[in-house]
């Protein structure tokens, strides 16, 4: 059989579904029988459905939490122990690719971890260098660098049409978290 193409795969865009549609894939691949591994760069407050849905599906579908809440607004010594969980997350990511244990690997909010100076672009694009041939690696969070994007196989733009944010709804269990 002929060796499978991993992909490079970005969601982007200011609407929602980015981490969502990653989860989807990863979902679709964990169905087939692959190794899935998420790791998120950027941890929120909530309680994740996902986080105990993982729990639910095995070994198989992990989710690990890497970053250390969000990051808008730290400054100071709290921006450094961000950077430094980012860059151990980063660092976790490429001993999790070479290891060949997972067909697909998402780093969730990576985007954002570069906006935001946590990692650097270079670092990123030295990882997607060394992507084993046959995984697939997604990349999801808000404004993609151009650079990224060159280097991708398959790039979506999610693009907010509503959202129920805009009028006041606050954020729904099992849609938001
Ligand atoms: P999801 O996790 O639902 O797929 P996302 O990954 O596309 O969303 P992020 O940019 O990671 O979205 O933002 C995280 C949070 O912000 C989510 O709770 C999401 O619902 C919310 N969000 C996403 N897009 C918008 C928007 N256009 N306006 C307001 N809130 C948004
Ligand atoms: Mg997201």
């Amino acid at each position: 059989m002929k060796e499978r193409d991993g992909l490079i795969i970005v969601n982007t865009g200011n609407g929602k579904g980015k981490t969502t549609a990653a989860l989807g894939l990863g979902m679709r691949a964990w169905g087939q029988g692959y190794k899935v591994l998420v790791l998120q760069f950027i941890k929120g407050n909530w309680k994740y459905g996902e986080l105990q849905a993982a729990e639910r599906m095995g070994a198989d579908f992990v989710i690990r939490q890497m970053g250390e809440g969000f990051v808008r607004n730290v400054k100071g010594d709290a921006l450094v122990d961000h950077k430094d969980a980012a860059e151990d997350a980063l660092c976790n990511a490429r001993i999790e690719m070479m290891s060949g244990k997972w067909d697909m690997i998402i780093l969730d909010e990576i985007n954002y971890a570069i906006k935001f100076g946590l990692v650097s672009v270079e670092a990123v694009l030295e990882l997607l260098e060394a992507k084993p041939q046959s995984q697939h690696l997604v990349l999801t969070g808000r404004d993609a660098r151009q650079e990224i994007i060159d280097k991708a196989d398959l790039v979506t733009e999610m693009r907010e049409i509503k959202h129920p944010y805009k009028k006041g709804i606050q954020a729904q269990k099992g849609i938001e978290f």
